[in-house]
């Protein structure tokens, strides 16, 4: 064992003996598609592009271990005891977490079928891009049934170190993964017979069927990296794009749905995501990315990769990777016409190598709409939004006939938003403008049909949108 190394493989040493992940362990293929060929780019410690298949694996341990990895377990009978192979019966049928190996029994040598020598685990796993595994004598274990679409299941698991167990800590983990999964099937179905989520070393680390969250993680931020770690289920699990050179189709569009998890899970337990990867000081998202946004030496979306300096890692990556999608499902398309062409871009994109480019045909195919001035603004370049307005005085003096309103587009991105006319009498009425209010001149004027007296009017009232400048969102109204 090489011992804890880049946060991909670990051996933490815990009360009942050592806790061993083991990933990146054997040679890879690199991958070969219609873009380059051979992408011979190397691992540079972070992230990977990696060919799909069916896989074998066998691991053999010391007879007082356990072993959790990816895909079907498919020698249960040997390597469980009875009372094991039946209480994951039960997990199997189950929305309640069932222990299949409590914290009194990790010290239990019948916990175990044999009592000395070795034995070995056999899994197997299809249509994937990888396998890992972990292995401990010190693992309590426990699962739960996932309600997966179309009445299919699969088996949510987790093991960890009795220092792991509380009633805020691991004890709910099998919920969170149960939970995350049900939630992200909605956009395409968890295609694997299990999930696993383990509690070691704490390096918040995906791979297909498992992930290496840290035992010592409880309460929202244990939930958080757990929704998040097996978000990577679907990018770059299930859509395998190369997270070499796109971090943000991997990073992004996984915080992406991890926000819609996070809103979903418990009425809202744990909502909304505000954590180091979305919105991380806690307040309103688009308003915290302003400064990446007006940060002139951040890379773009589409420059970032997976080498990028640890600076604009994250704040580039994830969060504006994240946030662009919110925008364009909420601000831009609305989720009647986001959400179907989300999941059909999945579902065409499955276990296939889609580009960015790919992505953006794609999405403004289905959706029937240029979105190029989106593209453009966001992911090809780092370009900043202020909209303003300029005046707003009634027609012909008379609030009866209307109000005329300068508005204006004093950065280079522009998008879709809401102008609200607030009356003398409390009320408010909001108006819609298509992004093609700005793209033939920055400013434009508009005039709306009133009947009564007018307060003011402003732009993004609710702060919607990542406003550069909000003095410049609302004037009085004048006749
Ligand atoms: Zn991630």
């Amino acid at each position: 064992m090489p011992g804890t190394w880049g946060g991909r493989t670990a051996v933490t040493p815990t009360k009942h003996g050592d806790i061993y992940e083991i990933a990146q362990w054997y040679p890879r293929m690199a991958v070969y598609d219609d873009l380059r060929g051979w992408d011979t780019q190397p691992y540079l410690g972070a992230e990977f592009y990696l060919e799909y298949g069916s896989f074998d694996y066998a691991v053999t341990v010391p007879w007082d271990y356990l072993v959790a990895g990816s895909g079907e377990l498919v020698n249960g009978a040997q390597v469980l005891t009875a009372t094991q192979q039946q209480r994951l019966k039960q997990a199997a049928g189950s929305d309640r977490t069932v222990l299949i190996r409590t914290p009194a029994e990790v010290t239990d040598p019948a916990s175990r079928p044999t009592r000395s020598g070795t034995q070995t685990w056999r899994f197997h796993m299809e249509h994937t891009r990888d396998v890992a595994f972990a292995a401990s004598p010190a693992f309590v274990w426990d699962a739960a049934r996932i309600n997966l679409p179309d009445g299919k299941t699969s088996l949510a698991m987790s093991v960890y170190p009795v220092e792991g167990v509380g009633a805020d800590k691991w004890n709910r983990s099998t919920e969170y993964v149960k939970g995350a999964i049900e939630h992200f099937s909605q956009w395409y179905p968890y295609p694997w017979p299990a999930a696993v989520n383990l509690g070691g070393h704490g390096a918040g680390m995906e791979y297909p069927g498992i992930v290496f969250d840290g035992y010592e993680d409880d309460k929202d931020v244990l939930f958080w990296i757990t929704a998040h770690e097996i978000g990577h289920t679907w990018f770059p699990m299930i859509v395998g794009n190369n997270e070499r050179r796109h971090a943000f189709m991997d990073e992004g569009f996984n915080t992406f749905i991890d926000v819609y998890a996070s809103d979903a899970f418990n009425h809202g337990e744990y909502a909304p995501k505000r954590d180091s990867e979305y919105a991380p000081k806690g307040g309103n998202p688009v308003e915290e990315i302003l400064p990446t946004l007006a940060d002139a030496s951040a890379p773009t979306l589409m420059d970032i990769a997976d080498a990028t300096a640890e600076k604009y890692r994250h704040p580039v990556t994830y969060f504006k990777g994240a946030l662009g999608l919110v925008l364009l499902r909420e601000q831009i398309l609305g989720p009647e016409r986001f959400d179907p062409a989300f999941r059909k871009y999945i579902a065409t994109w499955a276990y296939r190598h889609p580009t960015p480019s790919d992505f953006f045909r794609f999405m403004e195919s289905e959706a029937g709409e240029d979105l190029s001035w989106w593209w453009r603004g966001w992911y090809f370049n780092n370009w900043q939004l202020d909209l303003g307005v300029t005046s707003a005085r009634y027609v012909e003096g008379d609030p009866a006939k209307g109000v005329t309103v300068a508005l204006v587009a004093r950065q280079k991105l522009v998008m879709p938003a809401t102008v609200r006319l607030d009356y003398a009498d409390g009320t408010h009425e909001d108006r819609r403008l298509p992004v093609e209010t700005w793209i033939q001149r920055s400013t434009p004027e508009l005039t709306f049909p009133t009947t009564k007296k007018l307060l003011k009017v402003s732009i993004d009232p609710d702060h919607k949108l990542p406003d550069a400048d909000r003095s410049n969102n609302s004037v009085g109204v004048s006749g």
